[in-house]
């Protein structure tokens, strides 16, 4: 079981981190922790040095960044050796509606792909209402593309996959028909699972189900965490009617491949 993208390195998990990076080492093959911020890397590099099954991602988040993704290429660069892929990385016009703000986001994605092309290492990509873009953007990358928390059509998912690409499957299918829809079409050789911790928490989809004790004892259920990849590949396997094992085996092997993860 490999969760391709939590950020385990956000405040809401500063006070118990240590011990979700422990039960993570116990139940998951492997954790790729993301960052989109200059801290929360630095943070994710410690995590990735200390544990064994904790890999890194270093990108910019092309809102909430923080306003200098030069610092952030920089510390890609020196680190190069110590991550797994460049990420998350992308456009998001659903929360930019400015015009010129946008083409400015696409400059700045533009320059990380054109490192992640240098130092050959995949991309995860964050888009929100912007995933054709980002999609005609990367087209010809050569090292590996995942789109993370994936919502765009299933039109642009064939298209992605075509290419060779990945789209990455988030905790969301457990609430939303959209997502569901598109785990349906998309091939297990293609997808991989996230959880986008602390976000995207399984809890109320349990709760309404009665099923809350299925959670995780001893942790915050308001919060998600790596280990509830398990519910999205449950229910991936009864919508595409196939064994769980079949996807956790599937998305584990597509994230060791994409990732190259010695593990
Ligand atoms: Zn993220």
């Amino acid at each position: 079981m490999i969760d391709i993208h939590a950020h385990l390195c956000f405040p809401p998990f500063d006070n118990d981190r240590e011990r979700v990076v422990a039960e993570c080492e116990r139940e998951m093959r492997a954790v790729i922790v993301g960052s989109a911020r200059y801290e929360e890397g630095l943070c994710a590099l410690k995590l990735g040095e200390r544990h064994r099954k904790m890999f890194v991602t270093l990108g910019y988040h092309p809102v909430e960044g923080g306003g200098n993704p030069g610092k952030l290429r920089e510390l890609i660069r020196k680190n190069s050796d110590r991550i797994v892929g460049v990420g998350e990385v992308g456009l998001d016009y659903h929360w930019e509606k400015d015009e010129s703000k946008r083409r400015r986001q696409r400059e700045v994605f533009s320059e990380f792909i054109d490192l992640a092309t240098e130092l050959k290492k995949p991309l995860v990509i964050h888009s929100w209402d912007a995933e054709q873009e980002c999609f005609d953007m990367v087209r010809d990358f050569e090292h590996g593309v995942v789109f993370h928390c994936f919502s765009g059509s299933g039109e642009l998912s064939a298209e992605i996959i075509k290419n060779g690409f990945y789209v990455s499957v988030s905790t969301q299918i457990l609430f939303s028909k959209n997502h569901r829809k598109l785990a349906k079409v998309l091939p297990l050789e293609h997808m991989l699972l996230e959880t986008d911790s602390p976000f995207l928490s399984p809890y109320k989809y349990l709760r309404i189900k009665g099923e809350e004790r299925l959670l995780k004892k001893g942790f915050d259920p308001e919060k998600n965490h790596p280990w509830n990849v398990r519910f999205s590949a449950q229910k991936i396997a009864e919508i595409k009617k196939v064994d769980i094992s079949d996807v956790l085996t599937a998305t584990t092997e597509n994230a060791v491949r994409l990732f190259g993860l010695k593990v």
